[in-house]
């Protein structure tokens, strides 16, 4: 599933194809989106800015017309220069914007609606997420905030991974930031501290930031997806197990996440 590094990287992308541009071409190939005149209903607007907030992408057109979008398990987005050929089938594609020969292609949905409502509505929507975590300052204190007001119970690592309490973290970076703090993903949330959980944050938030720059992890994963290979820290066998509702395998290493 992309994470938030990913969309940032994917809005990183898009930024000087379409930002304050109109687009040449909007298609939206999707059946489902045939009747939906998005075509007609943009045309001739410029694209005033492109933001995103953990998972979700915006494009925001002048006159107050938004495309939202989440990939959540299928979607991809690609952006291509004039003459290069699409990552994915014609088939797959939701929407296509065009601008100087460049292309953005949205592949395999699965969310993707016109929001015509108005800002405030809109950032209330908003309100229902977590603080982004790639944020150029992150909201520590909203984020505590958020977690306490949780499932005491559960397990930090499914915590990080409910987009409430902070937006744009999924199971990779979930894993990793445990691992950074040296916090076990299995410890209920009220025996994180404050000063625990805002480790896990700044441990993984350089290396989110850092893959968003470029669209790739940097170096390999420390426990991600390394079951019974040895830590690089302390050298314990690194173990996996479903966790959380949502049974999402967890990867952490019992020698030194406590
Ligand atoms: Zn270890």
């Amino acid at each position: 599933m992309p994470e938030g590094d990913t969309i940032a990287y994917a809005a990183r992308r898009m930024r000087p194809v379409l930002e304050g541009q109109v687009p040449d071409v909007i298609r939206t190939p999707q059946p489902r989106h045939a009747m939906d005149r998005w075509p007609e209903r943009l045309a001739g607007r410029a694209v005033a800015q492109i933001r995103t907030h953990g998972k979700h992408l915006f494009l925001c057109f002048e006159g107050g017309l938004t495309l939202h979008s989440h990939l959540r398990m299928t979607g991809t987005w690609g952006v291509y220069a004039p003459g290069r050929r699409w990552g994915r089938s014609p088939r797959l594609a939701w929407l296509v914007l065009e601008r100087g020969g460049h292309q953005v292609v949205q592949f395999n949905g699965p969310l993707l609606e016109l929001v015509t409502e108005s800002r405030t509505r809109f950032d209330r929507r908003l309100a229902g997420l977590g603080p982004d975590v790639l944020a150029a300052e992150f909201d520590f204190a909203r984020f505590l905030a958020r977690l306490r007001a949780d499932d005491h119970t559960r397990g930090i690592g499914d915590a990080l991974l409910d987009q409430r309490n902070v937006a744009g973290i999924g199971n990779i970076w979930k894993a990793e930031g445990c691992w950074e703090a040296a916090v076990d993903p299995w410890r209920p949330v009220s025996s994180v501290s404050d000063a625990e959980a805002r480790a896990i944050i700044e441990g993984l938030r350089p290396r989110m930031l850092a893959s968003a720059q470029t669209g790739r992890m940097a170096g390999e994963p420390r426990v991600f997806r390394r079951h019974g290979r040895p830590c690089a820290r302390c050298g314990a066998t690194i173990l996996a197990g479903g966790q959380g509702d949502d049974n999402r395998t967890t990867f952490w290493c019992p020698g030194c996440q406590r």
